[in-house]
Parts: structure tokens; C-alpha cells; sequence
């Protein structure tokens, strides 16, 4: 049991140091979706931050990709995805620019309803201008706070939009503590490779375990898991000769990480 407790120590050491290794690296380009115009706006965080805010809200029932197409499809459409454009924009405008041609949610009325009141709420919290969400240093729980207040954005995206933000952007915040991981499929199965859940378990309980890992930031083992199961650990066939986990994984010499899904 000791020695149980002390390597799984080691991994979480392990995945924390690579996630403050990422964390420290300088911004770069994030990549959201494989049109590169499209994710230009959503990097412009400067210019148009409401792209990021009101792209977060669409990510919902479909695949992220296409979720996080629509600020870019709307300027399309638009000319342009200024702040003075949308906000002209009557919610039957949104909800025929979201499904005429082809319909860009799976949800439009719901989806072209949120992404209409979202508009309305920077315009009248935040003055047209998405990034006060998060100037200033805010602490993370007011961070993930205010995307709560979003129609349509539950938990799971308000913490990923303010992991992306701190993460990817570099955005400063006065502390991590409200944080968490995405608890999606590649993150469920290198905890259960790793040992640290069992292999069935429930995203409460991956949230939980990455708190009780890494209380002060739980969201920073997200990028390093991320990257194992993306890179190494893969559903079928995992490449533990390449994965830097190797000398400490359980699954990794036991031909037991295939009978995780
Ligand atoms: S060593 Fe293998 S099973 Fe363990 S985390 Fe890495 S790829 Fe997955």
C-alpha cells in the first residue's frame, strides 16, 4: 500500500511538472479548429473577444470543431464580426444567419437563441468588450463565474474557457483553485492506465481526483493528460515504449491498458 502511495506520488509529480513546463512555455497560436481564418479570429483576443466568448458558448452537442466555426461563419455572412454589427442583429437575424443554408448547429433555435443573448450580455455587462471578462487579474472563481452567466455554458466549458484563457493565452489570474480538467474520453483513460481512477469512472470523479492531485490548479494535469492520450496512450494499440509514463504506468508492462476503454 506504502509503495502504492509513493508511485502514485511519482506520477502525479510527474504530470504536474509537465503541466507547469507547458504552462510556463510562451503563448502560441491555438489551434480550435482545422480553417486557419477561423482560428485567427479566435486568437484575436485583442481585437474581436468576443469571438473566444461567444465560440465557448456554442460548444455544446456537437463536435468541437464545428462548434467553434460559427463566430467565423457569422463574419462571413456578416462582412465582418464587430461587436457594432452583431448587436444590430435582431435574434430572427441570428437564428436565420445560424441555420440558412446549411444549419450550423444541431440545436438552432436553442443554440441561435444563446449565441443572440450572449451577444446582448457583452454588450450590456461588459460594454461591448468581451475581455473585461477576464482583465485585471481576476481571481479564476470570478473568471468561470462569469462565463456561468452565459446562457448555455454549464460548468464544463466555464472551466474550460478559463483553462484555454490562463493556459493557452497566458492570461493572468490571481489564483488556479477553480480550475478543473475537461473530463473527456483521452483523460478518462490515462487516469485509468495510470491508476489513479478506476477505468469506468464518472467525470464527477475524474474532476475530483485531479483536485485532490492538485488542489491549487487541478486544470494544469489536464494539458500533459491530454497530450498522452492524444499522442501515446491510445484507445487500441498504446505506445508505452514512447510515453514518458513508462516507468511508472501500471498498465505499461502488464498488458492491461487494452482493457481499458
Ligand atoms: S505508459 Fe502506456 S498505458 Fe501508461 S499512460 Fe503511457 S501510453 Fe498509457
Amino acid at each position: 500500500m506504502a509503495e502504492e502511495m509513493m508511485n502514485e506520488d511519482r506520477i502525479r509529480d510527474r504530470l504536474v511538472g509537465h503541466g507547469e513546463s507547458l504552462f510556463r512555455a510562451p503563448p502560441e497560436f491555438v489551434r480550435f479548429t482545422q480553417n486557419d481564418a477561423a482560428d485567427r479570429l479566435l486568437n484575436d483576443l485583442s481585437g474581436h473577444p468576443h469571438a473566444f466568448v461567444l465560440a465557448s458558448i456554442m460548444d455544446r452537442q456537437i463536435k468541437a470543431e464545428r462548434a467553434w466555426l460559427i463566430p467565423y461563419r457569422f463574419m462571413e455572412k456578416l462582412g465582418d464580426f464587430s461587436m457594432g454589427t452583431l448587436v444590430r442583429q435582431s435574434q430572427s437575424d441570428i437564428q436565420r444567419l445560424m441555420s440558412e443554408p446549411d444549419p450550423l448547429h444541431r440545436f438552432v433555435e436553442i443554440m441561435s437563441a444563446c449565441f443572440f443573448k450572449g451577444i446582448r450580455r457583452i454588450a450590456d455587462q461588459y460594454e461591448s468588450d468581451a475581455y473585461r471578462i477576464w482583465q485585471g487579474k481576476p481571481s479564476s472563481a470570478t473568471v468561470v463565474y462569469r462565463f456561468l452567466e452565459f446562457d448555455g455554458v454549464g460548468p464544463k466549458i466555464a472551466t474550460m474557457a478559463a483553462n484555454l484563457l490562463t493556459r493557452g493565452f497566458k492570461i493572468e489570474f490571481a489564483d488556479h483553485f477553480s480550475i478543473d480538467i475537461s473530463a473527456d474520453v483521452h483523460v478518462r483513460r490515462v487516469f485509468g492506465r495510470l491508476g489513479l481512477t478506476p477505468p469506468e469512472a464518472t467525470p464527477d470523479q475524474l474532476i475530483f481526483r485531479a483536485r485532490s492531485l492538485h488542489p491549487e490548479f487541478p486544470g494544469l494535469i489536464d494539458f500533459p493528460t491530454w497530450e498522452i492520450g492524444r499522442n501515446w496512450c491510445k484507445a487500441r494499440k498504446p505506445e508505452y515504449n514512447k510515453c514518458y509514463m513508462k516507468d511508472l504506468c501500471p498498465s505499461a508492462n502488464e498488458g492491461e491498458a487494452n482493457k481499458v476503454p
